[in-house]
């Protein structure tokens, strides 16, 4: 930190993104490089690809200067190389971004000015889902919509992990005990005087999204479930309608068996009745179990991430 100069963090996790790491570091700089107030500080968290990147980031390292390597063990997923940068991020304010381009680092001096007047968190949103097919821009509405009417943390919507936090933010987020990391929720969670930038989101520089069907639905589920119990308690309510319709039926079929009589048939109702509730109580049961689970995960207190090795920032 030299000259009294104020620190910028850029937290970048990389996953497999080898044949773009040169591309991704020289749009990065030449933004930097036009604020020389500023000293730029970059950790990126190479999440256990099984490609060259770590190799690339070396170069890099090499090459610019001023990039902290955290090479993590093995793959432990986006949220957990985003904790593990943010643990090491000691600039004044904290920029996590996507290495893949698609979040243009053009935006960076737009944040830092909101930052400077006042803004203690700056979020960039994306204008349009340009880059995402019909299916899954309808699936993210879905997603942010159910979110905020269940969950008492509401997420704004379109709004990702492309954003600026000053240090005191970050230093509650590193705080934060959970081991499974929803992301958008917790940075959500922690409030503080935000700002909203909007910006056209670029397609993906190369390769495709490392986040398939199966990955999104957990991931909407870890969201969910982090940030809300409704689906826990809304057994109770669901349990006291079903016995309520089924006390009236009760009621019904006594007082006609005493006055008619009782007549047999009534196969198809049992079974219509029967497999409807086993039904619905299984469900019930599969959403404890996504609770239990995560208790599962949260006790064992295993660590979020480990480290292989750090290549720290030379000077
Ligand atoms: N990423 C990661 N670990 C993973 C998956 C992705 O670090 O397990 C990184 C990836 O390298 C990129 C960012 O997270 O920098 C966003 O990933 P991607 O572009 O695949 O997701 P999308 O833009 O489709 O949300
Ligand atoms: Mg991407």
């Amino acid at each position: 930190m030299d000259h009294g100069r104020t620190t910028i963090s850029v937290v970048v996790p990389f996953y497999n993104e080898a044949a773009g790491v040169e591309a991704f570091f020289a749009r990065l700089f030449s933004v930097a490089d036009a604020m020389p107030d500023y000293e730029f500080d970059v950790v990126a968290v190479n999440d256990g690809s099984t490609d060259v990147t770590l190799a690339r980031l070396l170069e890099a390292r090499e090459r610019h200067g001023r990039i902290h390597i955290v090479d993590l063990s093995r793959n432990f997923g986006k949220e957990a190389a985003l904790s593990a940068g943010l643990d090491r991020a000691r600039g004044e304010a904290v920029i996590p971004i996507d290495s893949d381009l698609q979040h243009p680092p053009e935006l960076i001096p737009d944040m830092i000015r909101r930052w400077r007047a006042g803004a203690e968190v700056v979020l960039a949103r994306r204008n349009d889902r340009v880059t995402d097919g019909p299916l899954q821009k309808f699936a993210a509405g879905m997603f942010y919509r159910m979110h905020n009417v269940i969950a008492e943390t509401k997420i704004p919507p379109d709004v990702g992990d492309f954003r600026l936090m000053s240090q005191e933010v970050v230093e509650v987020l590193r705080g934060m005990p959970e081991n499974r990391r929803f992301m958008k929720g917790l940075f959500a969670w922690v409030g503080f005087r935000s700002e909203v930038i909007p910006y056209d989101v670029a397609p993906r520089l190369e390769g495709k999204s490392r986040f398939n069907v199966w990955k999104l639905w957990n991931f909407a589920l870890e969201g969910i479930t982090s940030f809300s119990t409704v689906p826990l308690r809304v057994w109770t309510y669901i349990g006291a309608v079903t016995s309520l319709l089924a006390l009236v039926y009760a009621a019904y079929i006594v007082i006609k068996t005493i006055f008619f009589g009782t007549d047999l048939p009534g196969y198809a109702s049992l079974m219509v009745g029967v497999l409807l509730l086993g039904g619905i109580q299984l469900i019930g049961i599969g959403v404890l179990g996504e609770y239990i689970g995560r208790i599962y995960g949260e006790v064992k207190r295993r660590p979020v991430y480990v480290v292989r090795k750090e290549f720290t920032v030379e000077r």
